[in-house]
């Protein structure tokens, strides 16, 4: 069993593309078939290297790994050429050289009259040999087909007008190149956005001309935006990669999207093996879903929560590229990573806060500086810095015990320690639990910065 994906790389592969792809890999891998990854280049103009580079690295991060292909629709021109020729041959096609302003003018008569613009099939016994290329719909009956999401759907071909298949340059246009590749590839399940299913009974009937045997058509709702329109760049990001950037995880993504449109009673996290089981178009939504980025920043996190801490180190390592944090310049990642993993909504997030473990900074927050560091916390400061030097095991249960010791000798609250302690270590006040945290900073970097605010409440006093 095969389905394929059939993007045209004309942009990055944004979110409904990726939600397409998705689904028909799902169904490729229940099925244990075959997924196709097939690059629809045929328009020269708007494709491009970049286009089809993004739409690779978006399906590459994701995860969604293809059984064949890419196959590029510019390599076969040869073939499209050949059935063009065929349905030509067996006058299933003729040519047409209306021009653009008799179209266009018969175009604005059905319209006056309030009717659906379509050609008249001016030139469909004139035998030319030049200009586009046109399909001969027929022009009795229905084209009737059962949409494995929509259900049954009906066409009359009265509907439906002689198809544009091939430029006056002779190169062929969609509606003809998906047939046949669908058909050459052996396709079982056409699944594809409902944007298309309009074409579809018009494909149906050039399939029939060819003699051909049909696919199954799955068209899948769109996505819409917060506010009902179609999701576009108003509505934020867009492009997979984007969300990468952002610091979602791939399978947090995928998890998302899989629940845009489809659904398994109230479940809402999946992991991939159990979206592969459960997996069936029957249970896809007829309606649109609404993209909703808190939904997921809070998968995100439940997936940060509980991922492997290995493959959590795999993914931060192109963030902390990104942002230049070098993880040789400390303690064990995967220490740091436990300790943060239950406070990051995004791994952009926790690389954020990793950074107080592996760069030294040279300026405390402005603001809670003046807060944290005033003459009444320097004998604490100086308490713990004496404390701290003199402590061996740097463990946080030692550190804790120090903590509350100056609580007690000074007879304050923790907080009174605790604040002023916890803006040393990070520089900016946001660290979690502050004895884990400055086990890990290590003990030479918490002294040096006890010593760094030590110096800022001196020279605020001056
Ligand atoms: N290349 C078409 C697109 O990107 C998809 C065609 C199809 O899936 O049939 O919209």
């Amino acid at each position: 069993m095969k389905s394929r994906f059939a993007p045209s790389p004309t942009g990055y592969l944004h979110i409904g593309g990726a939600r397409t792809a998705l689904f028909a890999w799902l169904w490729a891998k229940k099925n244990q078939g075959t997924f196709v990854l097939r690059i629809e280049d045929t328009d020269r103009e708007r494709s491009t290297q970049q286009s089809v580079d993004a739409i690779l690295d978006g399906m590459k991060w994701l995860g969604l790994e293809y059984d064949e292909g890419p196959y590029y629709q510019t390599d076969r021109f040869d073939r499209y050429k050949a059935v063009i020729q065929q349905l030509l041959d067996k006058d299933k096609a003729y040519y047409c050289e209306c021009s653009t302003e008799r179209l266009q003018a018969l175009r604005d008569e059905l319209m006056a009259k309030g009717e659906k613009a379509k050609y008249d099939g001016h030139c469909q016994h004139k035998n030319l040999t030049s200009g586009v290329v046109r399909f001969r719909n027929p022009t009795d009956g229905n084209v009737v087909f059962s949409d494995l999401v929509k259900g049954e759907i009906s066409v009359h071909n009265k509907e439906l007008d002689d198809l544009i298949i091939a430029r006056s340059d002779g190169t062929p246009t969609y509606n003809l190149t998906v047939v046949v590749d669908d058909h050459d590839m052996e396709i079982d399940a056409v699944i594809r956005g409902d944007d298309h299913i309009n074409n579809t009974p018009r494909q149906i009937n050039l399939y029939q001309a060819l003699g051909w045997n049909l696919p199954e058509f799955a068209h899948l709702p769109m996505i819409l935006g917060s506010d009902g329109a179609r999701l576009s760049k108003r509505h934020g990001a867009v492009s997979v990669m984007a969300y990468r950037d952002a610091g979602f995880l791939p399978e947090a993504l995928l998890n998302y999207l899989v629940r845009l449109g489809w659904s398994h009673g109230d479940q809402e996290v999946f992991s991939l093996s159990k979206m592969i089981e459960l997996f069936d178009l029957k249970n896809v939504n007829k309606a649109p879903g609404s993209f909703n980025q808190d939904k997921l920043l809070w998968l995100n996190q439940e997936y940060i929560k509980t991922a492997d801490t290995k493959h959590l180190t795999d993914q931060l390592a192109w963030h902390l590229n990104a942002q230049s944090v070098d993880v040789n310049n400390g303690t064990d990642i995967s220490k740091v990573i436990d300790a943060l993993r239950e406070r990051s909504k995004t791994l952009v997030e926790m690389v954020n806060n990793m950074k107080m473990f592996y760069q030294d900074f040279d300026e405390f927050d402005e603001k809670l500086a003046k807060k944290q560091f005033k003459s009444s916390a320097r004998p604490i400061i100086t308490a713990l810095l004496e404390k701290y030097t003199q402590l061996e095991d740097w463990s946080s249960e030692e550190i804790h015990h120090v903590v509350k010791q100056v609580c007690d000798e000074q007879d304050v609250g923790f907080g009174k320690v605790g604040q002023p302690f916890r803006l040393a270590l990070s520089g900016t006040g946001n660290a979690g639990s502050i004895d884990v945290v400055a086990e890990l900073v290590g003990k030479e970097r918490t002294i040096a910065r006890l010593n760094m605010a030590l110096d800022y409440i001196a020279h605020r006093s001056n």
